[in-house]
C-alpha cells in the first residue's frame, strides 16, 4: 500500500485519478479495523485529514458547514453547534469513545455506509446536503442518495466528500437522536431514531422530520410517521400513531444482536421518545443528553 497526504482537493482529486485502486481516509477507524479483518488493501491510501476545509466547522449566516473529515468530538464540543443541533451532537457523541470521536468523522460514518451509523439518521432529518468533489469540481446532493446499501454508496470512482451542509432550522424547532444497543459502551445500534420537530404558535406541530437507521439497509426518512403529527398536538394519540408507522417503515435483519419483532418493537418505542424530546426542545424546555436519560443508549 501507498500513502499520500495531499493538501488540496486537486491534489486529492489527481492522487485517486492516477490510481485506480486508491480509497480515501479521515479518521480511518472503520477502514483499519476492515483492513487487519481481510478485506482488501487499497493501492494507494489518501489522507483527507491534511485537508484544511474538510476539517473545519464552521457557522454562517443560515448554515452550519461540516469538513467531511472532520473529527466528531468537534460537534459535541462546540456549544454553538450543540445548542442548534442537539440531536446531530448527541449522534455524534455516541460514536464509539472519546478516542474514537476524536479520529473518527461524518464523511466516514456515511460513506463506510453501515445501516447502523449513527449520524446519519440525525443528519437526514435536518436535510444535511454532502458536497462531492469530482474530476471536473464539486456537486451537491442530498445525504439521503449517499448510502445505496451495506458497504456500498453511489459515489462514482475517485469521488469523495469535501464537507457537509446543513441549514440552521427554524424558530421553534428541536432535534433527537436516540438508539438502543445491546450493551450500555461501544456497540452500535440495533435500531436508531433521528427526529426533527417544529411547532406552530399554538404548540401544534408545524413540521415533522422522522428517520429510522439499523432496521433497513441504509437509514430511511419514514413519511408516514412525520404524516401523523403534521397539523396536529404532540398527545397520546398522535404518538402511537407515529409508532405504528415508524414500526411499520422497518425492514430490518434478524441477528444475534435482535430478532426482527424486537428491532420493530424497539423502533416505535424510540421514535416515541425521540419525538417528545424534540418537541420539548422545540418549546424550549431544557432537556438533558437525551440520548443517556432515556434507557438508549
Ligand atoms: C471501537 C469502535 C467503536 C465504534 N462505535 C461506533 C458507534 O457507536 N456508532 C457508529 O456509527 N460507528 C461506530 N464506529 C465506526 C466508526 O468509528 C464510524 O463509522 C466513524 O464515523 C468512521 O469515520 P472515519 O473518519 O474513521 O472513517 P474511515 O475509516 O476513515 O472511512 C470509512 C469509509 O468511508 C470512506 N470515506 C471516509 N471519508 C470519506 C469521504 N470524505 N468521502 C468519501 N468516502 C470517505 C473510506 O474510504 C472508508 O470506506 C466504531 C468504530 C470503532 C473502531
Amino acid at each position: 500500500m501507498d500513502y499520500v497526504a495531499p493538501t488540496t482537493i486537486e491534489d486529492a482529486v489527481g492522487a485517486l485519478s492516477s490510481t485506480p485502486e486508491s480509497r480515501v481516509f479521515a479518521g480511518a477507524t472503520d477502514l483499519i479495523p476492515q483492513i487487519r479483518s481481510g478485506r482488501p488493501e487499497p493501492g494507494l491510501l489518501v489522507d483527507l485529514k491534511r485537508i484544511e476545509r474538510l476539517t473545519a466547522v464552521t457557522e454562517g449566516a443560515n448554515a452550519w458547514t461540516i469538513g467531511a473529515a472532520a473529527p466528531t468530538s468537534l460537534l459535541t464540543e462546540d456549544p454553538g453547534f450543540s445548542n442548534q443541533f442537539p440531536g446531530l451532537s448527541e449522534a455524534a457523541g455516541l460514536i464509539g469513545s472519546d478516542q474514537i470521536q476524536n479520529r473518527s468523522s461524518l464523511g466516514g460514518n456515511l460513506c463506510n455506509a453501515s445501516p447502523a451509523a449513527d449520524s446519519v439518521p440525525a443528519m437526514l432529518v435536518n436535510e444535511a446536503r454532502a458536497v462531492v468533489a469530482t474530476a471536473g469540481g464539486t456537486r451537491t446532493v442530498g445525504v439521503g442518495e449517499i448510502a445505496t446499501g451495506p458497504g456500498r454508496t453511489s459515489l462514482a470512482p475517485g469521488e469523495f466528500i469535501v464537507e457537509f451542509e446543513v441549514d440552521k432550522p427554524p424558530a421553534h424547532s428541536g432535534d433527537a437522536y436516540l438508539r438502543m444497543t445491546p450493551r450500555t459502551e461501544m456497540d452500535i445500534a440495533v435500531v436508531g431514531v433521528g427526529v426533527r420537530i417544529t411547532l406552530d404558535a399554538d404548540g401544534n406541530c408545524a413540521e415533522a422530520r422522522i428517520a429510522v437507521g439499523a432496521v433497513a439497509p441504509t437509514a430511511r426518512r419514514v413519511a408516514d410517521a412525520e404524516a401523523a403529527l403534521v397539523g396536529q398536538p404532540i398527545n397520546d394519540d398522535t404518538l402511537a400513531a407515529v409508532a405504528r408507522a415508524a414500526s411499520a417503515a422497518c425492514d430490518p435483519i434478524d441477528d444475534k444482536r435482535g430478532t426482527i419483532a424486537y428491532r420493530k418493537q424497539v423502533t416505535g418505542v424510540l421514535a416515541k421518545r425521540a419525538v417528545t424530546i424534540a418537541a420539548a426542545r422545540a418549546a424550549g424546555e431544557d432537556t438533558e443528553n437525551a440520548a443517556t436519560t432515556n434507557g438508549a443508549h
